[in-house]
This record gives structure tokens, sequence and C-alpha cells, in this order.
């Protein structure tokens, strides 16, 4: 079933491919891991640099990024379309995402991470309290093929902001997206701040082994558990964005329209191939079949194909193809319908938008990433036992809910680092919003102050800055001090 556009290696050189038409993009050296070291080696010589900048200077640095990326974008875009294969209204949407990080997290480093002091306590009044945040040192970044610059972008930019010097490997399928996004940075700090190593997975492999002082990772839980294995060895702190199978529900009081065109697009924008897309819709019987007769209507009107006016775009990674298929086939024998599609959906390199209904809660495509331009859609007799079968996985990555009484209650009450309410996606937008999953979608936050905290440690100085008032902190306690302490204690806190 596969095509073949999948990476080649050439020549010990790594060789991305158009998963369009499988014309050749770009051509690298593969890092081995003397290569990957010596990149960590000229990032931590970089970061005392960095560092001296302060956090006025790398804001200034990161903000001009942010208007060179802004500047070139048609650029990266075409770069980007030729590795992947997203439609130009994917990949603007990726970069215009990416760019309101770019801009955040150096306007809010000061506040988030600058020194201050903080309260101290009753008993040590006679100190005073500080609190910074530091750089780990060096970040190591291994990002995925599908979203090749929001998702590296929203550890680097954020890691960067922090004051840590970067050594990212991208995906094999994207590499000249990220050898794009390490030359700008580099273009115009004039340091290596953020490097590029480029290879398969031994390369990021050696990165884990490569006395990084800390790793993001974002791509499949199956990896990340590899690279957690990894960097365990030197206890080396991560942070995990990993799949996901998210869900969106709908309750009999829901905008059904606006439900069926917020589940269409966050299903199959990206040809489906999102880590926070909508892969499973839970909705209330009494609403199922307006949903879905609008639902089918709207998505056998996509275009599918390699147009600039397409709206469904190749799959990527070839070997996704099988399964897709394999999910299809799977729904199909357990007795599922198909609303749109069917088994026949897959014609490399395209899958064509398919509705699944009523497939069994254990088969694959309800369990399973799909990754492709599908969607399952279950009906349910009430919100709550829609929310019982979304937490029923063992991801929690994001989710949405249409409702109008309810919304809140239900998006709190569903497992997972994200919830919409009434849309789709959208938190992955506000930069504000910290990022991540819950279970085995991960852990650690990008995005919003707790990303940037993501990558610096806290600092906690407590400073004496007058005599003491009593000897608490010292071997020359009186009993009449244990009596003071006492009666403090009781005063304060019974
Ligand atoms: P993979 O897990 O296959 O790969 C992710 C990255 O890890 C790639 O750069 C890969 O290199 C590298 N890698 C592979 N093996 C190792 C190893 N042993 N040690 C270290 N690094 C290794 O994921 P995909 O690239 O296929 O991305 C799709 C997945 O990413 C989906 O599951 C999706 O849900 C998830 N994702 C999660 C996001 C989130 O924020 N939670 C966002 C976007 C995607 P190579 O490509 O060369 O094999």
């Amino acid at each position: 079933m596969s095509s073949d556009p999948a990476p080649q290696v050439i020549d010990d050189r790594l060789v991305s491919l158009s998963p369009a038409d499988g014309s050749q993009v770009a051509v690298f050296d593969v890092a081995g891991p003397e290569e990957v070291a010596a990149a960590v080696k000229v990032a931590r010589e970089t970061q005392a640099w960095w560092w001296e900048q302060g956090i006025a200077g790398r804001r200034r640095y990161l903000l001009k990024v942010r208007s060179l990326v802004a500047e070139r974008m048609p650029e990266l875009l075409d770069l980007m379309r030729a590795e992947t294969g997203k439609t130009p209204s994917d990949a603007r949407t990726e970069v215009a995402t990416a760019l309101e990080h770019l801009n955040w997290a150096p306007k809010h480093a000061r506040r988030v991470l600058g020194p201050r002091r903080v309260r101290t306590s009753l008993v040590l009044i006679d100190h005073s309290a500080h609190l910074e945040y530091r750089p780990y040192g060096v970040v190591g970044v291994i990002g995925p093929w599908n979203y090749p610059v929001l998702t590296p972008m929203g550890s680097i930019v954020y890691a960067l902001a922090a004051g840590n010097t970067v050594v990212f490997k991208p995906s094999e399928y994207t590499p000249a997206v990220g050898q794009w996004l390490a030359d700008a940075v580099t273009e115009v700090v004039g340091r290596p701040v953020l490097q590029a190593v480029q290879g398969f997975g031994a390369t990021g492999a050696a990165l884990c082994a490569a006395d990084v002082d800390k790793l993001a990772f974002t791509g499949s839980t199956a990896t990340a558990k590899k690279v957690y294995a990894a960097c365990a060895e030197a206890m080396t702190p991560v942070v995990l964005e990993c799949g996901g199978k998210d869900a969106l529900i709908i309750d009999r009081d829901a905008d059904v329209a606006a439900a069926a065109d917020f589940a269409l697009w966050g299903g199959l924008f990206n040809a489906g191939q999102t880590c926070i897309g909508i892969e499973r819709v839970y909705v209330h019987t009494e609403v199922a079949d307006r949903f879905l007769a609008r639902l089918v209507e709207r998505a056998g009107a996509l275009r599918v194909g390699a147009e600039p006016d397409s709206q469904v775009g190749p799959i990527t990674m070839p070997r996704q193809l099988d399964v897709i298929a394999a999910h299809l086939a799977d729904a199909a024998e357990r007795g599922a319908t198909f609303a749109l599609g069917g088994t026949d959906s897959v014609r490399p390199p395209y899958v064509h938008p398919t509705i699944i209904v009523d497939a069994p809660e254990d088969s694959r495509a309800v369990r399973e990433e799909t990754f492709g331009p599908v969607l399952v859609v279950n009906r349910v007799a009430s919100a709550d036992e829609a929310l019982t079968r979304a937490n029923a996985l063992p991801y929690g990555l994001g989710g949405a809910v249409f409702a109008r009484a309810d919304g809140m209650r239900i998006a709190r009450g569903m497992r997972s680092g994200m919830t919409t309410v009434n849309s789709a996606l959208a938190f992955a937008g506000m930069p504000r919003l910290p990022f991540g999953g819950v279970g085995e979608s991960g852990f650690g936050r990008i995005h919003g102050d707790d990303g940037l905290r993501e990558f610096a440690y806290a600092k906690s100085i407590a400073r004496r800055r007058l005599r003491q008032l009593f000897p608490l902190l010292s071997f020359d306690r009186a009993e009449k001090h244990n009596r003071l302490i006492d009666r403090l204690m009781r005063v304060r806190h019974r």
C-alpha cells in the first residue's frame, strides 16, 4: 500500500522527498554521536554568552527572529509544503500560530522568570526571600514532522527566552524546515544559540545521550518512552509532548451546525495529521442525525490533492497509509458503518475524507491514533456517557465540547491537558495557555508562563538582613525562645 516518498539514505546522506510527487527536496549529512556531541559542546560554550545578554538582550534578538520569519514566510511555507505536502492554508495557519509564540515568549520572560522578592515567614522575619529562574544550560529538542515549525518552536523559543541554548533534531521527514529555522536564528543572533543536527532516530537517541541539561521531545508515545528511558540514565529532565486521541463531545443543546463545522476542521485540518486533532466524536442521540447530515455534506465537498486550493493534502509519512487502512478495515469488520468513504478511501498518497459511524469502543479507530482525515462518530445517550467514553483511553492530550448550558462542566470533566468549548484546537494559538497532556500524552508544558518555567529551574535565595530576633537557626536557643515559638504557633495556626 505505501508509496515511496519516505526519506532515503544515499551515500550516507539524508535525502528528504516530497510526499506529493516523490521529488527530492534537500540533502543533509547525517549526524552521528560525535557530531551531536560536538554540537552540544558548541551550544554549551555559546550559552554563557547568551545568558550574559540578559532578558532584555535575548528579547531584542528573538523579536528580530520573529520579524525575519514573518518577512520570509513565503519561503518557509514553500519548504513546509515541499517536505510535508501541507496545503498552503494549513502551512500558513501553522506559521501564524508559531509567530504568536515567537512574539509572546521573549516579551514575558522577565515577568515570569526575572528576579523578584517574595514574602518571608513570620519566624524568619529577619530574612528576605528572593526567587529567580535560571536556565538549565543546553536543551535538546526533538521534533516531529506533522508541525515542523510550530511544535519544535513551542519548545525552542521558550527555551531560548529562558536563557538556554538549543540543539534541535528535526524529523527525518522535515530536515530542511528544521535547518531553515536554525539558520534564521543564527542569521539574526550571529552565534549558534540554535543548531540543527540532522538524521534518523539514532541521531535523536545520540542527542538524549549527549549530556544535554534538559530534553524536550515531541512525537509518538512509543518513542517518548525510549527517550524517557535514555534520559533517565543521566537523570536528564524531560518534557514529553506525545500522541493523543482527542474526543469531541456534542450535547443535546449544542449548536449542531457549528459543531459539525468545527468537528470537520478539527479532525481534517492538516489531513488529520494533528496531535490535538479530533479523532472521536461522541454526539447526543437527539442531535446525531442532524450533525451527521451536515458533517457528511461538508466533508464530501472537501478538495483533496496537491493543488494550491486543495483542502486535504497528502499523507506525509507513507507507512501511515497502512495504519489508516488497517483502522478502516478493522472498523468495517467490527460492524461499523461508513457515512462517507470506506475501506477504499486510502488512495496513496492521499486519504479521502472518511466518516465512520458507531464503531465499537474497542476497535482500532477508536483506541489508536489514526492520523488521517478520518472521524469516528459514535452516538451516546448523555454527555456523562460521552465523558466516560472520552476518558476511557490512556491518552489525555486535548479535546472539545459543544454545549450551551453545560459546556464548562463537561470541559472540566474531560481528562486532558486542554479542552475547547464550542470551538476546536483554539488553545494552541493562545500563547498564554499552557500546552501539554496527561497520561500517555506526556507531561510537562510548553507555551505560557508554565512553558517558560519548563525551561528554567527555580533558584531560591534566603538572605539574612537583620540581627536574628530570636535564635531560631542556632544552637543558642534558650527555653524562653521555645516558649515564644509555641505561643506564636498557637496564635497563628490554631
Ligand atoms: P516519532 O515518535 O516517530 O518521532 C519523533 C522524533 O523522534 C523524530 O525526530 C524522530 O526521528 C525521533 N526519534 C525516533 N526514534 C528516536 C529515539 N530512539 N530516540 C530519540 N529520538 C528518536 O513521531 P512522528 O515524527 O511520527 O510524529 C507524530 C507523532 O507526534 C504523533 O504521535 C503525534 O500525535 C505526536 N505529536 C505530538 C504533539 C504534541 O504536542 N503532543 C505535537 C505533534 C505531534 P526520525 O523522524 O528521524 O525517526
